[in-house]
C-alpha cells in the first residue's frame, strides 16, 4: 500500500480520498463496523458541515491558537468544503447566514456521499479493524521542518507497518509507505472515538497536550433540578472566573439533567473547564432580559405596580410586590417552569426581582464528562506538526488529521471544517513531500 489512513471519520475519509485522487493506493482502517459514527450524530442528525465565515470571522472560534489552523484553512476553505460536497453529489443549504447543512438535512447523506466517493476512487476500506501499534525503524528526533527528500537515507524514525486486530481477534501487520492518523478525540466514546490516537502518537515520541472535554455541560453547585428541561432564548450568559468577567454570550440556553448547556452554554464551556481544572472559582451570570437596561426594566416593573394595585402593597419594601403574588407577576417575564427556582434564588440572595432577572448567579462546580462532551480539546502538539502539510516533524512518513490534533473550535460547523481541511491537506501531502 502507498498510504494507510487510520480512522474513517470525516478527517480520515477526506484524507483517504484525497490521497487516492493523487494516484496513491490507499487503505482506510476503521475499528467500528461503519464509517463516520460520530458524523452521523452531528448537528442533531442534520450535520452542520461547515461555516462560511471568512478567515477573519472564522478564526476567533478556533482554539487553542488560530494560527495552528490558518495554513490548512487557506488550502481548503469552508467554500472549498461546500464545493467539494456539491461536486461529489451532495446538495447543501445555508442556515442563519453562514451555517451549511446537507439539503436533505440528513447527516447520513454526508456519510453516504463520502463513502461512494471513496469507492469510486478505489480506496480499500477495512471495518472492524483496530490499529493497536505502529511498527517502526530508525530514531525519533524532532526535525525543525519536514524535509523528506533525504529522509530515506538518514536514520529518521519511520513507520514500516501497523499492528491491527480484526473483529475475530486476529492480529495482522499491514505495511505502507505513508500513514495518516485520524482517530479523532475521546468524547462520545460509543462512536468509536476512544482516544486511541494519543498513546499511538506518544509512543512515537509525539507530545500530547493535556486533554479536556469542551462544548460540554456546566453543572451548577446545588443545581435546582426543577430547571431541567427549561429552554431560554435571547438571554445572556456571562462567564466569571475568579470573579473576573471573561466572556459574554447571547442566544439560546438549555437547562438539562447535566446542568447548563445549549449554544451559549457551550460557547463559554471551554474557558470554564480550563478554569475548573485549575481549581479556580467559576460562575455563570444569567441575564434574562439583556435587551433592557436596569432602568428600563425597573420602569416597566413599577409601571405594572401602578396598573395593578395589589402589587404595590406588601412585603418587599421598595420592590413593589406581595410575596404571594410574585409568581403571578413573574409570568410576564419568564417561562412558568423558571418561576419557582427563580423565587427561591430571590429569597436566598435577597435581590429585587429586577436585579435577579438581570443577574441570576450560578456558581459552577463541575462539567460534563467524556460521555457527553461534544469535542476534545488538547491533543497532538501542533508544534510537532508541519502546519502546511500536516506531516509529523518526528516521524518521516506520518501525518495527522482532525480532532486527534491539538485543535478544536466552538460549535457552528467549525470543528468539521477543521476535520475536512486538515484531512484534505494531510491527504494531499501524503505522497512524496
Ligand atoms: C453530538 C455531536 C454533535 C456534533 N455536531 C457537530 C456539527 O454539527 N458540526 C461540527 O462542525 N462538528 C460537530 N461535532 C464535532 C465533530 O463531530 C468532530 O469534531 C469530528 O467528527 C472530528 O472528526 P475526526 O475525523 O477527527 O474524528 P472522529 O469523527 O471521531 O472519527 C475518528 C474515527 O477513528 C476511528 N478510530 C479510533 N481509534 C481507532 C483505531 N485504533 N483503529 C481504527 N480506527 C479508529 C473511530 O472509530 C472513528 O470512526 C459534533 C460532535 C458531537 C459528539
Amino acid at each position: 500500500m502507498d498510504v494507510i489512513v487510520i480512522g474513517a471519520g470525516p478527517a480520515g475519509m477526506m484524507a483517504a480520498g484525497t490521497a487516492a485522487e493523487q494516484g496513491a493506493r490507499v487503505m482506510l482502517l476503521e475499528k467500528m463496523e461503519q464509517p463516520g459514527r460520530k458524523l452521523a450524530i452531528t448537528g442533531k442528525g442534520r450535520c452542520n458541515i461547515t461555516n462560511l465565515k471568512d478567515w477573519e470571522a472564522f478564526s476567533p472560534h478556533v482554539h487553542p491558537l488560530k494560527r495552528y489552523f490558518k495554513p490548512a484553512f487557506y488550502q481548503f476553505s469552508s467554500e472549498d468544503t461546500v464545493k467539494f460536497f456539491n461536486d461529489i453529489g451532495l446538495p447543501t443549504v445555508l442556515e442563519r447566514g453562514t451555517r451549511v447543512y446537507p439539503a436533505s438535512q440528513r447527516a447520513f447523506d454526508v456519510i453516504d456521499a463520502m463513502k461512494s466517493w471513496l469507492e469510486r476512487l478505489g480506496v480499500q476500506t477495512v471495518y472492524n479493524c483496530r490499529v493497536m501499534k505502529f511498527i517502526t525503524e530508525g530514531n525519533a528526533t524532532l526535525r525543525s521542518s519536514v524535509d523528506s527528500a533525504n529522509s530515506k537515507n538518514e536514520n529518521h524514525l519511520r513507520i514500516t507497518a501497523v499492528k491491527v486486530a480484526g473483529a475475530d481477534g486476529e492480529i495482522r501487520l499491514l505495511e505502507a509507505d505513508h500513514f495518516i492518523l485520524a482517530t479523532g478525540g475521546k468524547s462520545y466514546p460509543r462512536t468509536g472515538s476512544t482516544g486511541d490516537g494519543y498513546p499511538l502518537a506518544s509512543a512515537l515520541g509525539h507530545t500530547v497536550e493535556p486533554l479536556f472535554p469542551t462544548l460540554t455541560a456546566l453543572m451548577p453547585v446545588n443545581y435546582d433540578r426543577r430547571l431541567e428541561g427549561v429552554q431560554l432564548r435571547n438571554v445572556r450568559l456571562d462567564l466569571y472566573t475568579e470573579q473576573v468577567l471573561r466572556r459574554s454570550e447571547e442566544g439560546e440556553l438549555f437547562f438539562t439533567n447535566l446542568g447548563i448547556e445549549g449554544p451559549i452554554g457551550f460557547r463559554v464551556s471551554r474557558q470554564a473547564v480550563v478554569a475548573l481544572n485549575k481549581g479556580q472559582r467559576v460562575a455563570l451570570h444569567l441575564n434574562l432580559k439583556p435587551a433592557l437596561t436596569r432602568e428600563q426594566l425597573m420602569a416597566r416593573w413599577e409601571r405594572e405596580s401602578v396598573a395593578d394595585p395589589s402589587c404595590r402593597v406588601g412585603a418587599g419594601a421598595g420592590s413593589g410586590f406581595v410575596v404571594g403574588e410574585l409568581p403571578l407577576r413573574l409570568k410576564r417575564y419568564m417561562p412558568e417552569a423558571l418561576i419557582a427556582p427563580f423565587t427561591k434564588y430571590l429569597a436566598e440572595s435577597g435581590l429585587h426581582p429586577v436585579d435577579g432577572m438581570l443577574k441570576w448567579i450560578f456558581p459552577i462546580g463541575s462539567f460534563g464528562d467524556w460521555a457527553r462532551a461534544v469535542v476534545t480539546a488538547g491533543g497532538i502538539s501542533m508544534k510537532e506538526v508541519d502546519l502546511h502539510t500536516m506531516r509529523s516533524k518526528v516521524v518521516v512518513n506520518l501525518s495527522f488529521a482532525g480532532e486527534v490534533l491539538d485543535l478544536d473550535a466552538d460549535s457552528g460547523g467549525y470543528n468539521l471544517q477543521i476535520a475536512f481541511a486538515t484531512g484534505r491537506v494531510a491527504g494531499k501531502h501524503s505522497n512524496g513531500v
